[in-house]
């Protein structure tokens, strides 16, 4: 059996987040992701100014130029624009003011993959990929952790923690075993497909537009240009078939934009539990969306680094002084509950 002071289940933001926390304070961690890095993640690839602004702070550097989209780099904030049939365009706000704060509006169009890979490199820490974690038992002195794929079928940590996204296995366990009492407002599909872009019509070149239109899906549809391509994206409660929103969805922007499509490069799917934060339990914690941090219509990548570094910093102060990790985690990262709970009174994610 493979010992390490802390593992971390997945290897996106909050995950790489937590993992350059702990190697700062000298802490033996490993990731255990279940992809080969870079993997794909079903996201527009948008960095909000929250997230660029985390990046100096924790990682003390800016996304470089290689995770980049080539020719469309920038999304300006003042680009994003709702469109309502009859009214026309307004301003829409991804991204809200924290703590009285503002972001920068410059907002970065990457490639996920590439960024989720960057992001794990510089952590530090290693990572080891094709390794699915299955499932954990925990007792009040380590966790034990059992593991398909590559290296050791089985781990023992002092401490385990669940960066592993909105489907988190890590909070599913803690829930069939009693310990996450919470209960998700909704169970939704989201669903993304690229094509390669003829003509834009009448959208704006560089822009980001929104659509809340029931016949799509119950939640925001939006369109953004990712070098060459153009990225559909549509989302409806679990159940809703999001191929056919995507075939409504290409025809409202023909008929209303003159949008012109060419052939149809890849999809992205995922399904999330819109579930109230839970910070895990004893030895095994929670962070990044696996904890339910996230922000707005979707705004995930800030959540998940700030909230995936302080659950870092919380695990390591534990084990160097002693106490309990969660209770040190919830209190070094009360105002990001706080943001969370000012983007949700805010939301108009369904349109129920
Ligand atoms: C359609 C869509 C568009 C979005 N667009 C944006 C955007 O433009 N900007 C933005 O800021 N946010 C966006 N978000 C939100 C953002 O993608 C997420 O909130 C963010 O990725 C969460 O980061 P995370 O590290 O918590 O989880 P993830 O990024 O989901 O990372 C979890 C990792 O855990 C791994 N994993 C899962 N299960 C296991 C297991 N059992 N064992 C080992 N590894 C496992 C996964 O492979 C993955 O690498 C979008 C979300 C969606 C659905």
């Amino acid at each position: 059996m493979e010992e390490h002071d802390v593992i971390i289940v997945g290897g996106g933001p909050a995950g790489a987040a937590c993992a350059k926390a702990l190697k700062n304070e000298g802490v033996d961690v490993l990731i255990l992701e279940k992809d080969k890095l870079p993997r794909y993640k079903c996201c527009s690839g948008v960095l909000f100014g929250q997230t660029q602004e985390l990046l100096r702070q924790y990682f003390g550097a800016d996304a470089p130029a290689s995770v980049y989209c080539t020719n469309d780099k920038i999304v300006e904030a003042e680009d994003i624009r709702e469109w309502r049939r009859g009214s026309g365009y307004t301003r829409y706000l991804w991204e809200i003011d924290k703590d009285g704060k503002s972001f920068p509006t410059h907002y970065q169009n990457i490639w996920r993959n590439l960024f989720d890979k960057w992001l794990v490199d510089k952590s530090g820490a290693p990572c080891r990929e094709e390794a699915r974690v299955k499932g954990f038992n925990a007792t009040s002195d380590y966790v034990t952790v059992q593991v398909d794929g590559s290296g050791a079928n089985e781990y023992r940590c002092k401490y385990l923690i669940g960066a592993d996204g909105g489907a988190s296995v890590v909070r599913r366990i803690l829930k069939a075993a009693g310990k996450d009492k919470t209960q998700a407002a909704a169970s939704v599909s989201i669903f993304q497909s690229y094509f390669k872009l003829e003509s834009l019509g009448t959208l704006k070149k560089g822009g980001w537009t929104v659509f809340f239109e029931p016949e799509i899906g119950e939640m925001l549809s939006c369109v953004h240009q990712k070098d060459g391509y153009l990225l559909l994206c549509v989302g409806g409660f679990k159940g809703r078939k999001l191929r056919e929103s995507v075939e409504v969805f290409k025809k409202l922007l023909a008929d209303e934009f003159g949008v012109k499509l060419g052939a149809w490069w890849r999809d992205e799917g995922c399904q999330m539990e819109l579930a109230p934060p839970y910070h895990g339990d004893g030895r095994v914690m929670l962070t990044g969306e696996a904890a339910g941090y996230i922000y707005l219509n979707g705004e995930g990548i800030s959540a998940a680094i700030d909230s995936g570094y302080r659950c870092g910093k919380a695990a390591a102060t534990a084990l160097r002084n002693g106490g309990d990790a969660i209770s040190l985690f919830c209190e070094n990262s009360a105002d990001i509950a706080k943001h969370l709970e000012k983007c949700i009174a805010q939301i108009h994610f369904l349109s129920v």
